[in-house]
């Protein structure tokens, strides 16, 4: 049977990346090597990341003045290598979830942190507006895509200083005006390549700006030149340049943001009209395009775990909510085809036929 992927994270990827990753841990670029025993510093290694680092800033059509990092750590590395980095006073949050809360407390320890908004007040079901975020603020971090809750900020926003966002979970899902950030940050595990890589792309003027004094590793400027001061994650860089060799295929963000809507509004459709389901977030300019999180209805909640196990048989994989959240929540990542959304769909009303 046809497995559909819906995994938060680690999560579903192209299988032109599935394949040619596989193929390249049995013969890499013709070396009769494996991709994972040879040095990152031969010449086949050090063109994977070259050409890497320029796909990311083609595709997100970057200006002059950014530069790309592939590092380890996740993004809750970042979480407190930015603040070391940018947060010279003071620096403003938006909360929208527990990886926003997380990246608060990190900030925390090393200056000012004004939270302007928060929705912690309801399960983080929405995205807060109307806030002010001062002008005295060295950046303003934002959560583009809240995984866990299922809510995105689908613009760039006009805001008077520059923005730092963790983009995790949508990287590459929509275009990005990036002059608006200094920098944007994120696991690779979500929208990109396995785990292990984190991508930073960072506007190299904001730099040596601290006072602090820097761990090497922990200052970005250690790693600008090539992206390899210490051992890079090789494998998911690989993976990373195979998917965003992908994406291009596919006619770039641009292009795959329109089937990103195609396939959310399918989805959301159904839970809105599915008298047995219902979204968790209400606004729907706040729903993500990149999760979609639902619950049964009051009167059904009680077939919850039905659904889950029809749903399972039918080849849904993944599709449990958070257990902050409870409920489902299907992620519908770039390499997400339409017909697994339409197969999601399908067994939704199927169900809903039965009772
Ligand atoms: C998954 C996720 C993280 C955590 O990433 P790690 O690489 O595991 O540290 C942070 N932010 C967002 C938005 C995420 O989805």
């Amino acid at each position: 049977m046809k497995k559909h992927n819906f995994s938060a994270g680690p999560s579903i990827l192209p299988e032109y990346t599935i394949k040619n990753t596989a193929d390249a841990v049995l013969n890499f670029a013709g070396t009769g090597l494996s991709i994972l025993e040879v040095s990152h510093r031969g010449k086949e290694f050090v063109a994977v990341m070259e050409e890497a680092r320029q796909l990311f800033k083609d595709l997100l059509d970057v200006p002059a003045g950014y530069e790309v990092l592939f590092l380890g750590g996740g993004a809750s590395t970042q979480f407190f290598t930015i603040p070391f980095n940018l947060l010279h006073k003071k620096a403003a949050y938006l909360e929208t979830g527990v990886w926003a809360k997380k990246a608060i407390k990190e900030a925390k320890l090393l200056g000012d942190v004004d939270v302007v908004a928060s929705s912690a007040d309801t399960t983080f079901n929405y995205i807060p507006k109307g806030y002010t975020v001062p002008e005295d603020v060295d950046y303003f971090h934002i959560t583009t895509n809240n995984t866990i809750y299922g809510t995105e900020i689908l613009t760039d926003l006009d805001v008077p200083v520059r923005m730092v966002a963790d983009m995790s979970s949508d990287i590459f899902s929509r275009p990005v005006d990036v002059s608006k950030y200094d920098l944007i940050y994120g696991g690779a595990q979500k929208n990109l390549a396995p785990s292990g890589a984190t991508f930073v792309l960072v506007k190299e003027d904001v730099l040596g700006k601290s006072e602090r004094v820097l761990p090497t590793m922990v200052d970005y400027r250690t790693h600008l030149k090539d992206s390899m001061f210490n051992t890079p994650p090789v494998l998911p860089v690989y993976s990373a340049l195979q998917t965003m060799k992908w994406l291009k295929e596919q006619g770039g963000v641009a292009a795959i943001e329109k089937v990103n809507i195609e396939k959310a509004n399918l989805l959301y459709n159904e839970i809105d009209r599915n008298k047995m389901f219902q979204g968790t977030v209400l606004n729907q300019e706040d729903r993500s395009r990149m999760n979609v999180c639902f619950v049964m209805a009051p009167e059904y909640a009680e077939l919850e775990k039905e659904f889950f196990e029809f749903a399972t048989a039918k080849g849904m994989s993944g599709i449990k909510g958070h257990r902050s959240v409870g409920g489902f929540r299907a992620s519908l990542y770039n390499a997400m085809p339409m017909t697994s959304v339409q197969a999601l769909v399908d067994t939704m009303k199927e169900f809903a036929s039965t009772k």
